[in-house]
């Protein structure tokens, strides 16, 4: 059975309704950020915890990448260019635009609206302040960018999980704390020390130095970068110079 076009006079109701808790849902992460913001500066877990990713994760099971996306997005709600943010998903499309170039692509995505995660990522795109360099100064072109931005983001985000639970059997080493008592620290931290080396591997560092990730130098089949278009630091001082 097909469903006709017009709406009832009920279900225009429950439309509006349920409209109206997915926008107001979709709100409550910039709540929770500011929330989490002032647990974290003012040390509010502290009576039961020792740091504050030990809190989040126990009392909430959310990791330090989450809480960071979170206090990431109440951060940008309340600045200048907030009150046109309306979601967790543009705040994180505004937030990988450079700071400095943030109010111009924000009021360029208003201008030609609506504004959506999309439009300012599309936009930020277009900007000259949005141009990404390499270690080198050379400009990363647009077919090889949407792999750097996703392997520069992807590293950030592991590196800083592992730096969060390296801390943690760190702290646990330094207070002898005898939960972790059955299990041997030096093992873990070495362990995690190698993701955290592994985690630089995706870094991207400087275009690949035989590809330059142009189409005409052989970007798509070059065989040094993996068609990615880009080495890591460590890639870069074994191969950068031949
Ligand atoms: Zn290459």
């Amino acid at each position: 059975m097909e469903l006709q076009n017009t709406l009832t006079a009920y279900e225009q109701e429950r439309f509006t309704e349920c409209q109206n808790k997915v926008a107001s849902g979709l709100q409550t992460c910039f709540e929770v950020g500011a929330a989490l913001t002032e647990i974290r500066d003012k040390r509010l877990y502290r009576e039961d915890f020792n740091t504050f990713e030990e809190y989040t994760q126990t009392r909430f099971q959310i990791g330090s990448s989450h809480t960071y996306r979170l206090i990431e997005a109440a951060e940008i709600k309340a600045s200048p260019i907030g009150e046109n943010i309306s979601n967790e998903a543009q705040a994180r499309a505004i937030a990988a635009v450079p700071e400095e170039a943030r109010e111009e692509v924000m009021a360029q995505v208003v201008e030609s609206g609506p504004v959506t995660a999309a439009a300012i990522t599309e936009v930020a795109a277009t900007k000259d302040d949005g141009i990404e360099r390499d270690q080198n100064g050379l400009e990363v072109p647009a077919n090889v960018r949407p792999l750097w931005d996703k392997a520069y983001s992807e590293s950030r985000d592991m590196l800083f999980a592992y730096s969060s639970l390296r801390n943690k059997f760190k702290k646990a080493v330094k207070e002898k704390d005898s939960i972790f008592c059955e299990i041997s620290h030096s093992e873990n931290i070495g362990l995690l020390n190698t993701l955290y080396a592994n985690a630089k591997l995706i870094a991207p560092y400087a275009l690949c130095s035989k590809c330059k990730g142009e189409q005409d130098l052989g970007w798509s089949n070059c065989d040094l970068c993996h068609a990615r278009g880009f080495l890591s630091q460590f890639a870069w001082k074994m191969f950068g110079n031949v």
